[in-house]
């Protein structure tokens, strides 16, 4: 019979790699307690229209990325390609605001895009944003930068690149497209299909075009820093002394515009050395019209997310397995040992060990082996004679031959201290 395979660009995560996830999961939760964001979740499919009205009908997103499908009454529902819109969603429809003035929230779950699979691109990824709504101030863009470079050393991540860029507010930037636009029409025979469609619908998009020529252009095109009003200039000017004050290195890149339409003002990008053409691992900006352009009242707001499995593939090249904590393993010779074996192993989990048995019950050779493949540091064995005397014998698999604790019959009301206090200096107290 022809077996069932995933949908394409949908992985499975197997047991063997999912500590490596929640490693690094457990680390960002750290991180940004650390800054004082909180966890929100929202559902993975949302109407259609959410998408359609903030990240733009004129985005590759919208335009062809999205997994949109009819539900049972005909209404349009889409797999959510990212995190933003739900949360201002959320943000709005619980009307937040009202709650508190400054709301840090991050989420952390997969998204959906319908690209073409390769390394580092999937269909179903999984990004951890984060979004502090309220401040219109450069400070929160900073505070934003500062996160998204603490999340990435508290994994580990290194050597990577900042990219900075201000996109301008609705005062500015209707001038500066127009700019653009006349640079483009004058240039455009050397744009490739889709620009010089985008060139009147959304030039913007036509800086960040990865056709070579289409860069060239982008490259001599009129620069969106140079045709900012007083007040963004200002704000982008304070954002960048404040990044200078952490002490983080950034280089301008007049040419990210980043793919959404809700940006304003400053827009960042965060790029790793060594993973090719998917390289971004972070990505944000401010969003000051957003909550606005959904319904809610004015609300400036800056965010950024990250993209898990890229920020993983890089991190599998140079970081060591996450440990495994020193194990116990039951071996139990004869049914009439199996249920004090089981009293036994009970017990042990209840102070927190971790314990396992070899369930098909074969021989006692049989299960010896099986503890040794688990790597069990303790193997205790329960046979006819250990249950009488109302003791178990244990098997040190770390100690010397020739030491005292290579193998010792201990009673078992002793057994739980014994091992508590052997596996709590092996796998550090309170772990
Ligand atoms: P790209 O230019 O690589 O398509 P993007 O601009 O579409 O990225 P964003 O929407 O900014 O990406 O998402 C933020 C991060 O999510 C990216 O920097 C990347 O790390 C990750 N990401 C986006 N799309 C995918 C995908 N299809 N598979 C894996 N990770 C992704
Ligand atoms: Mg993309």
């Amino acid at each position: 019979m022809k077996t069932i395979q995933a949908i394409r660009g949908m992985r499975d995560i197997l047991p063997e790699q999912t500590g490596w996830w929640r490693r690094m999961e457990r680390q960002l939760y750290a991180a940004l307690a650390q800054f004082g964001y909180q966890e929100i979740r929202t559902p993975i499919l949302e109407p259609t229209e959410l998408f359609k009205r903030s990240i733009g009908e004129e985005t590759d997103i919208v335009e062809k990325e999205m997994y949109t499908f009819e539900d049972r009454d005909g209404s349009k529902l889409t797999l959510r390609p990212e995190g933003t819109a739900a949360v201002v969603r959320s943000y709005i429809e619980n009307s937040q605001w009202q709650k508190e003035p400054l709301s840090r929230w991050y989420y952390m779950g997969p998204m959906f895009r319908h690209e073409r699979p390769q390394k580092g691109r999937y269909r179903q990824f999984y990004q951890v944003g984060v979004e502090l709504l309220g401040a219109e101030a450069p400070a929160a863009d900073v505070e934003l930068i500062d996160v998204m470079l603490q999340c990435m050393g508290a994994i580990g991540l290194q050597g990577f690149t900042l990219e900075l860029n201000s996109l301008g507010c609705m005062s500015c930037r209707p001038s500066y497209r127009e700019k653009l636009q006349i640079f483009l029409k004058k240039n455009q025979e050397k744009l490739c299909d889709n620009c010089r469609r985008r060139m009147d619908t959304n030039p913007l998009r036509v800086l960040d075009c990865k056709v070579n020529t289409c860069r060239q252009v982008g490259e001599e095109a009129p620069k969106i820093l140079d045709h900012l009003c007083q007040d963004c200039g200002t704000h982008f000017q304070t954002v960048r002394e404040g990044i200078e004050a952490l002490s983080i290195a950034y280089h301008i890149n007049h040419r990210m515009v980043r793919g959404l339409d809700y940006y304003t003002r400053t827009t960042f990008e965060l790029l790793a050395d060594g993973l090719g053409a998917q390289n971004a691992v972070a990505a944000g900006g401010r969003y000051d019209g957003l909550v606005s352009a959904l319904g809610g009242s004015q609300m400036p707001a800056v965010g950024f997310a990250a993209g898990l499995d890229r920020i993983l593939l890089k991190l599998l090249e140079t970081l060591q397995k996450p440990e495994t904590p020193e194990s116990i393993f039951v071996v139990t010779r004869g049914p009439g040992a199996w249920p004090a074996g089981l009293a036994v192993m009970q017990n042990l989990r209840n102070k927190g060990l971790v314990v396992r048995s070899d369930v098909r019950q074969g021989s006692i050779k049989a299960q010896m082996k099986r503890a040794d493949k688990d790597g069990a540091r303790f193997v205790l064995v329960l046979g006819e004679d250990e249950v009488a005397e109302g003791a178990v014998t244990v098997k040190d698999m770390k100690a010397a031959p020739d030491s005292a604790d290579k193998q010792k019959k201990i009673a078992r009301d002793a057994l739980t201290s014994y091992l508590l206090e052997k596996l709590s200096v092996a796998n550090g107290v309170g772990k």
